[in-house]
């Protein structure tokens, strides 16, 4: 839909106030702020935070905290506490729960969805809840004064969050659940092993492989009755067993409906006026039960209503959560999809007992990976996983070895990750995006985060967006003047030695023959031993990291000024001993690696030296692939380097 397709004296018509119809309104309200936006949710409240309510119910949040902390733009109509009952297409209007009519150009389903309660008998007793909204969250607040025995149906994420904001000193919590293992869904066997002892040590008692018949009781649940016959005794019983999407608007509206409302990759329905995003949407078959995803149908529905061309190709979902103090992750495919399929998995189990962590491999590429307990590179495995990036086989063994992808070094600053890396997992922004915010002139955390909406949801990402806020793309180096003077020194000496010799004097009547230099034989020695001690330097300087004593000496800034001033005298010598020739046979093969090391190296040296003034990215590139070819073409020097002294000595 292209705004000039649809009236603007009519406005865009926004259903539900949760964070996929929030990010649609604002989106819009950046995007095209002199478009008219009506804004319907049928909480009463203005929207808050659902993925902190379990925060706010164990007392780790107050409710400031979980209100929605970017601003709704000034020219939205906001109705809140107002349901929408019915959606008139023929007139192009949506009736409100009070008979009212509101037309609309465009209208946005973001209705979401409610809490899914099996038909088992019981649950309308008293005592039996849901937890879904704000509302649920206060009934439970109120319970858990007086609540002994919980017993939490379900022993997913939401169960989980649940049990976990149950969980008091005086109050005994039992989660059951019908699988064989606690979050089914995102974690394998062994995954789910590690977080049951998590949960069992954080006090909740688990029954796995259990069906509950029904709740009993009267008037007030008393019990929890299994299929074995077995009654467990409680007050309160708290479901969570999945969500059901609130599809009903749609369906009476006579567009088709799955599992969700079905849209397309523009998220329109099969109403071309009419588009829905969040958790009641189905695209391609897939309902998601996450708010990432959400988000990025909200901002292509966003797009596409200010006449844009953005696309939504499915989501990879990536979960993240924190059960009773313990890290979970999961993203991609979980298992093998049986003895057939040529996935491997590689584990890693920390050997303190700190954690697990598990990625899934097929044909080279990463399409799966989870971890219960800390991972520092969770945001790069998401971007690899997303991308479908290619694992070598050194990465396997690293990752089997110590439970890393990536040397540690590539992990920590997340102005050196690759742009397309998550950097908010809630909200799905990447580094990138906010990296062009910061060039838009978003300089701080709030900035960022009402440019992109990243740190919105649960703000765990706000220290990285700290990092990134920081000013300038990358810190300028220490030593930074020095290792650029050198360093173009030293290329340009070495790209003048590939493509020019020093000429021979053109007259024998000179008091001083400077090619004596390359040609007599003290000199030659001298200049020769001189190169081979600075290689030698060199080596040893390039061991520094492994080399403690070095490293009290002087900082690793200031051997890196060292090692480049090295590389500078090792080209001058070598011009000198050779008159800037490459030599025949294994000495050119010798000083052409010599060389391409030089140049390399020295091109290291100019990337570092100027990476305040360069893209991280392209600082990060260069620097890896200058690194091999340097690692490269120095293997075989000390070999021809020891063919070359014996020729000299001895043919
Ligand atoms: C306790 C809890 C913890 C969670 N933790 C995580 C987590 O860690 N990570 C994660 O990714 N996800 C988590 N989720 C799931 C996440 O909250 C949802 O994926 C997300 O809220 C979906 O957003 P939505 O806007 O599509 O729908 P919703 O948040 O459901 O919002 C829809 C809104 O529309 C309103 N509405 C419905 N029909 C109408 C109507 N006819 N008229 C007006 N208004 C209407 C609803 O009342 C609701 O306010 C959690 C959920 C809960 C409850």
């Amino acid at each position: 839909m292209r705004p000039d397709q649809f009236s603007t004296a009519r406005p865009v018509v926004v259903v539900g106030s949760g964070p996929a119809g929030h990010r649609v309104v604002q989106a819009l309200g950046r995007q095209a702020p002199a478009l008219p936006v009506v804004w319907y949710g049928d909480e009463p409240w203005a929207p808050y935070n659902r993925i902190k309510l379990s925060s706010l119910l164990a007392g780790d949040a107050r409710w400031e905290e979980i209100t929605a902390d970017s601003p709704i733009p000034d020219t939205v109509d906001t109705r809140f506490g107002l349901r929408v009952a019915r959606i008139d297409r023929a007139a192009g209007e949506v009736v409100d729960m009070r008979g009212a009519r509101q037309a609309y150009g465009a209208l946005v389903l973001a209705t979401g969805s409610r809490a899914h309660v099996p038909a088992i008998p019981g649950v309308d007793l008293a005592g039996v809840f849901t937890f879904r909204d704000l509302s649920d969250a206060q009934k439970l607040q109120a319970r858990t004064v007086r609540s002994r025995v919980t017993v939490v149906i379900g022993g997913g994420l939401l169960g989980l969050e649940a049990a976990r904001a149950m969980r008091r000193f005086h109050t005994r919590v039992i989660a059951i659940e019908h699988g064989n293992r606690l979050m089914p869904r995102q974690l394998d066997d062994e995954g789910a092993a590690w977080l049951h002892k998590a949960v069992v040590e954080a006090g909740i008692e688990v029954r796995l492989a259990e069906a509950v018949k029904g709740i009993e009781g009267r008037g007030e649940a008393s019990g929890v009755v299994l299929r074995s016959g077995e009654v467990i005794a409680c007050d309160t019983v708290i479901i969570a067993t999945g969500i059901s999407p609130n599809v009903e608007l749609a369906l009476r509206a006579g567009l088709p409906v799955g599992r969700g409302i079905r849209i397309d990759d523009t998220t329109r329905t099969a109403d071309p006026c009419i588009h829905a995003v969040g958790e009641c949407a189905e695209h391609n078959g897939e309902v998601y039960g996450l708010v990432a995803p959400g988000l990025e149908q909200a901002a292509v529905a966003a797009n596409r209503l200010c006449g844009g061309d953005a696309v939504y190709t499915g989501s990879i979902a990536a979960t993240h959560l924190k059960v009773m103090g313990c890290k979970v992750f999961s993203i991609g495919e979980v298992e093998r999809y049986g003895a057939a399929d040529p996935a491997r998995a590689r584990h890693f189990a920390d050997p303190d007992g700190d954690g697990y962590r598990r990625v899934l491999i097929r044909q080279g590429r990463l399409v799966g990976a989870q971890a219960v307990g800390p991972w520092a590179e969770t945001p790069r495995v998401q971007e690899a996983v997303r991308s479908g990036r290619r694992i070598g086989p050194w990465q396997r063994l690293r990752f089997s070895r110590i439970g890393q992808l990536w040397p540690d070094t590539d992990a920590g600053d997340v102005r050196l990750w690759p742009a397309e890396a998550t950097v908010c997992n809630c909200t799905g922004v990447t580094r990138g995006q906010l990296e062009a915010a910061r060039q838009r002139g978003c300089n701080s955390i709030v900035a960022l985060g009402a440019d992109t909406g990243a740190g919105t949801v649960c703000g765990s990402c706000r220290p990285l967006l700290a990092e990134l806020a920081d000013g300038a793309a990358l810190p300028a180096a220490r030593g930074w003047g020095a290792l650029n003077a050198f360093g173009l020194g030293a290329a340009l000496l070495a790209l003048l030695y590939v493509v020019f010799a020093i000429p021979f004097p053109d007259t024998a009547e000179l008091a001083w023959r400077w090619d004596a230099l390359w040609r007599d034989s003290l000199y030659k020695q001298i200049s020769g031993y001189s190169a081979l001690a600075a290689m030698t330097l060199l080596a040893l300087i390039g061991l520094r990291k492994r080399w403690t004593r070095l490293a009290r000496v002087w900082d690793f800034a200031g051997w890196r000024v060292v090692h480049v001033v090295l590389g500078l005298a090792l080209v001058t010598v070598m011009a000198v001993h050779t008159g800037g020739r490459l030599g025949h046979n294994l000495d050119r093969v010798m000083s052409l690696a010599a060389l391409a090391a030089l140049l390399s190296g020295a091109l290291i040296a100019v990337v570092v030296a100027r990476q305040h003034q360069l893209a991280p990215g392209t600082v990060r590139r260069v620097q890896r692939s200058a690194t091999w070819v340097h690692i490269l073409a120095l293997w075989g020097l000390p070999v021809l380097l020891g063919f070359h002294v014996l020729k000299a000595y001895y043919f």
